[in-house]
């Protein structure tokens, strides 16, 4: 009976959402006090936002596993769980203390994200994964941003990138369908296919 690799994908959860608490820690101790201004929405939008973020997780999900077919179930659970958490950057604000605006949602951590997961879980299907559910979160969030955070706290609105994150998120959810789907061919024909 297949297994999904519970293993990897709880590693790779345990990476991001390590990663997500770590960039909002920096943002906090070194982000200029002039940048301390991250908020969270209003209580009521919460919810609402969450289900449209762990929708469209589940989109790319689905996506990938349309593709691989029954043994890629896994990322219907994992790619919404990384969309969602990408908002544990929120929690000092929710918790009532100062922090930078949105501290993970940053260009650089979604490089050291890939950096950090094809290191170590040595995965490329996973690597995907992570830079889709990324690209899926930027695609549904809009205002401002520190694109650069922790290396640069300037603000801007990346609204007029979103379709780009948007058609990223699904070309990444798709590579990683496909990139299964050839290492289980190779399997199929007797190599290793454990990519
Ligand atoms: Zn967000």
């Amino acid at each position: 009976m297949y297994r999904p690799p519970w293993k990897k994908i709880t590693a790779v959860v345990i990476i991001y959402v390590g990663l997500v608490l770590l960039f909002t820690l920096l943002g906090v101790v070194i982000g200029p006090e002039s940048a301390q201004v991250g908020g969270t929405r209003p209580d009521e939008t919460i919810p609402g936002h969450l289900a449209e973020l762990a929708g469209f997780g589940l989109l790319l999900g689905g996506g990938s596993a349309a593709i691989y077919g029954r043994k890629g179930v896994h990322l219907i659970v994992l790619v919404p769980i990384l969309t969602v958490s990408l908002d544990l950057d929120h929690l000092p604000a929710y918790l009532g203390y100062a922090e930078t605006i949105r501290p993970a949602h940053s260009l650089v951590f979604v490089v050291v994200a890939f950096a950090a997961t094809a290191i170590t879980i040595k995965a490329v299907d996973l690597d995907l994964v992570v830079v889709s559910a990324f690209m899926g979160h930027m695609a549904v969030d809009t205002g401002l941003f520190a694109p650069f955070s922790p290396l640069s706290f300037q603000y801007y609105s990346l609204d007029p990138y979103r379709l780009a994150f948007a058609v990223g998120a699904i070309l990444c959810a798709l590579a990683a369908g496909v990139v299964l789907r050839r290492g289980y061919r190779t399997v199929s024909l007797g190599g290793r296919g454990d990519v």
